[in-house]
């Protein structure tokens, strides 16, 4: 590949760790760079008090190749690959993209010039290809967060009732309102997206048109048209932008025919297509066992990792927190994780005691590949086809809904290896929002689907 440049590339968004910009030069002098993101790492503009222990390019790659994408599933894991980066390079585009990036990330963080490589990604909310008998290509990015209740033994008899019938999204919903970093709760419950029924599928999706918050952004061509941003604040009943999500849709899907459903009839149509492809994929199946993975509950986890702690001081060499992915230790993670049937073990307390350091590494491993996919998002990109003869584009998958034929694909993103040093935080984090729901939560107003009912 020959040397990239700074001008061929522009800004697309960014997340606490990556800045990703989209390839905008000459295609015919660049055709390998066609509809290819670049994901970069960033680093903080004032250098933190005690260093940060981060991940390198490299080791998210290894983890995203050698153990996610195995445990999800290679055509769901959109790894690209990596290519070496110039430092020249990324200070030109650090400069280039600053005036388009939001102030308050100028300041926090900038590309990280040192870094040597990054990832180079399809970017799968392009268009997929463009004729005049087919739509706009829509892409669908949903952040599902935790899709099951916790079973653990090890969860305390005072947190017990609200962690076994509330799940952690829904909880989580009250304290944030509380302390402000959203204006009123989404009815959204992911315990409805990974139920895997119909009716309870849909509803999940429309709860999230609803009240996007950070959960769903939709885009046409690569331009976002529904995202937290464009909803109205709580104090105002406006469905204005839902009716223009709807026309936007207008172009993708026939109207819903039975008009009785709250939202417009475009809406409506998408999110039934929507859902049937999600159950028709064995994506959310496998979300939700690589997520059941935390076993313990982090309640029980962190008594591990005390132990673990106690007898190899976090910066000592060993597989678990040093990053090395391609260890062979994490691989056997992975293939026991596979190996096993849906149902996690059940272990007590004094199964834990009699573990070797070893064993316990490898469910400390476990949690933290469940907690990687805890954070995910889900990336749904669907394209009306005019004429239902075969899709001469064969690697695409198929459709048909509502009378109308679509061709789709699916992947997950945001799949970066999660710190064990991080394991205290997530045990506090747990602590505060199980005890702002018992201490100020209603049961009864809480959106929650709670455990699945038996059938009738
Ligand atoms: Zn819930």
């Amino acid at each position: 590949m020959q040397a990239l440049r700074a001008e061929d590339w522009s800004y697309r968004g960014e997340g606490a760790a990556n800045i990703v910009v989209s390839f905008t030069g000459d295609q015919a002098s660049n055709p390998e760079l066609e509809g290819k993101v670049l994901r970069i790492r960033k680093s903080p503009v004032v250098a933190p008090s005690e260093p940060r222990q981060t991940f390198s390019t490299e080791q998210n790659y290894a983890y995203l190749t050698r153990l996610i994408a195995p445990l999800l599933g290679d055509e769901y894991v959109n790894a690209g690959q990596l290519v070496p980066l110039a430092a020249t390079f990324l200070q030109d585009l650090d400069q280039r993209i600053a005036a388009e990036r939001p102030a308050k990330r100028v300041q926090a963080a900038r590309l990280d010039c040192a870094g040597s490589a990054a990832q180079l990604l399809r970017d799968v909310g392009r268009p997929f290809i463009q004729s005049h008998d087919q739509s706009d290509t829509f892409c669908v990015e949903i952040k599902p967060k935790w899709g099951f209740l916790p079973t653990s033994s090890f969860i305390h008899p005072s947190n017990a009732t609200a962690k076994l019938s509330k799940c952690r999204y829904c909880m989580h919903q009250w304290l944030k309102v509380s302390n402000g970093s959203i204006d009123r709760r989404s009815r959204y419950c992911p315990l409805d997206l990974f139920s895997g029924t119909r009716h309870r599928v849909e509803r999940a999706l429309h709860s999230l048109v609803d009240v996007p918050q950070n959960n769903v952004r939709v885009f046409r061509n690569g331009r976002a048209i529904l995202t937290g941003d464009k909803a109205p604040p709580a104090d105002s009943n406006s469905r204005a932008y839902i009716a223009e999500l709807d026309r936007h849709l207008v172009d993708l899907v026939p109207a819903a025919a039975d008009d009785s459903d709250a939202q417009p009839p475009h809406v409506q149509t998408f999110v039934s297509l929507l859902a049937e492809i999600l159950l028709q994929e064995p994506l959310l199946q496998r979300l939700q066992a690589a997520q059941r993975l935390d076993h313990l509950d982090i309640e029980g986890l962190k008594g591990l990792y005390d132990s673990v702690i106690e007898r190899h001081p976090v910066g000592q060499d060993h597989w678990l927190w040093d990053g090395r992915f391609d260890a062979p230790e994490w691989s056997r993670v992975v293939q026991q994780a596979l190996a096993r049937s849906s149902t996690a073990p059940s272990l007590s307390v004094h199964d834990v005691a009699a573990l070797s350091l070893d064993e316990k590494a490898a469910i400390i491993a476990e949690y933290l590949l469940a907690a990687t996919v805890k954070d995910c998002s889900i990336m749904v990109s669907v394209q009306r086809l005019s004429t239902p003869s075969e899709d001469p584009a064969t690697h695409f998958k198929h459709i048909t809904h509502s009378g109308t034929r679509f061709r789709y694909h699916v992947a997950v993103v945001d799949l970066d290896p999660k710190l064990f040093r991080n394991i205290p935080k997530y045990h506090r984090d747990d602590g505060e929002i199980v005890q702002h729901y018992m201490d100020h939560a209603d049961d009864s107003t809480c959106y929650c689907s709670g455990p699945a009912q038996p059938a009738q």
